[in-house]
């Protein structure tokens, strides 16, 4: 009898490590574009793999194929992690951009055992790619370029209609702009530099513009990824103190935070918040080493350079100068005192002597960045 209960304890404890220890059920944990794998631990200690998928693994790209369910995940990126204690069996060799699949198996409590990493057939497909897809069958085309090319009329014909009537231009000199580049163009030409030269400048300006080291604290993080501090507000109404005493002295806080609301005025007013130029030119006068009036005054003939100011060469001056190079001499007065517009009209006449249109060659190195740019990835 005494001996019975023994054996019995002992099968039962045999039969329980087996059960913890053995790892009897497999399956496929994730498949997609490998991004990349490392270790991290979570808030309670546990050391854990942790394996990104490129936007978007095959599970979710399935949910939106058949539940119509769009993916919204955090970053863009699907994740799947397996402890470390976790034995790697996998013997395929598999690198950043590969289309994988993490097999696991796990015990009957569900905790993995060991995994492997093994080459799928999954056809990834980049998220805004499969966007535009289902964008071009709703609007009823055959493939994304006509759709694309469709919603480029549209979009032309809207702003040339504007122009003609907010710039008093005919339809012929409307059509001598293309819409499609018109802002970056104006500011290519005016600045006097190329459209590449123009996108890191962009950056950069907006970079400076507004991010200031001297400010920056951990609640610039919890104020730009911070759904809760959101959530928090349209429940009680609050905004704790010192997330408005920082939203008060960072340009880039207070620009992030006020983007969320659809009253930024109100919520500015409620709660005494400066508006992000105001914080902005501080900042930026407190770099330079000058004053605050000192600094808008820069601000604001740079701005003049790039897009122009009140009595800067019009729309219509633009077209009639790019067809004929004529210019009245009061208007030949202006140009020799701004550069802005010099550079401009010149480039304007030697654009449409080119291309027949102004915009016609940043448009064309556009297209041309656009088909080299993105290789599509195996
Ligand atoms: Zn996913
Ligand atoms: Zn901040
Ligand atoms: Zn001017």
């Amino acid at each position: 009898m005494f001996i019975d209960i023994v054996t019995v304890i002992v099968i039962l404890t045999v039969i329980l490590f087996f059960l913890i220890v053995l790892p009897i059920k497999k399956e496929v944990a994730v498949e997609g574009l490998f991004e990349g794998a490392r270790y991290d631990r979570a808030y309670d200690g546990t050391k854990y793999r942790l394996f990104e998928f490129r936007q978007y693994c095959k599970e979710c790209m399935e949910k939106w194929r058949n539940a119509g369910e769009e993916p919204r995940n955090f970053n863009n990126t699907c994740t799947s992690t397996v402890p470390r204690k976790a034995k790697d069996i996998g013997t395929h060799s598999y690198q950043k951009g590969d289309v994988v699949k993490l097999i696991v198996w796990k015990n009957i409590f569900g905790t993995i055992k060991k995994y492997k990493v093994e080459s799928s057939d999954f056809e990834y497909i980049d998220y805004y790619d499969y966007k535009k897809q289902l964008e071009a069958k709703k609007a009823g085309f055959e493939n994304v370029d006509e759709h694309r090319k469709f919603l480029q009329k549209e979009y032309r014909e809207k702003k040339w209609q504007g122009m003609i009537e907010k710039h008093n231009l005919s339809r012929d000199e409307a059509m001598i702009f293309e819409p499609l580049v018109m802002p970056d163009d104006t500011e290519v030409k005016r600045r006097g530099i190329n459209i590449f030269e123009l996108k890191t400048i962009q950056k950069k300006e907006l970079y400076e513009c507004i991010y200031n080291k001297d400010v920056q604290s951990a609640l610039c993080d919890e104020i730009r990824y911070g759904d809760e501090l959101y959530d928090r507000f349209q429940k009680e109404n609050e905004i704790p103190q010192n997330i408005l005493e920082h939203l008060n002295v960072c340009a880039q806080c207070n620009y992030m935070f006020l983007r969320h609301f659809s009253t930024e005025a109100e919520v500015r007013q409620r709660f005494n918040l400066r508006t992000t130029n105001e914080i902005r030119d501080e900042q930026n006068a407190r770099r330079l080493n000058i004053t605050v009036l000192e600094y808008q005054k820069q601000y604001n003939e740079n701005w003049i350079l790039i897009h122009g100011g009140e009595n800067c060469i019009s729309l219509k001056e633009r077209a009639q100068y790019a067809k004929g190079a004529e210019l009245t001499m009061e208007r030949q007065e202006h140009i020799n005192t701004c550069i802005g517009c010099k550079r401009m009209i010149i480039a304007d006449r030697a654009d449409f002597l080119a291309t027949g249109q102004i915009g016609g060659l940043t448009y064309q190195a556009y297209e041309k960045s656009r088909q080299t740019v993105k290789p599509t990835k195996k």
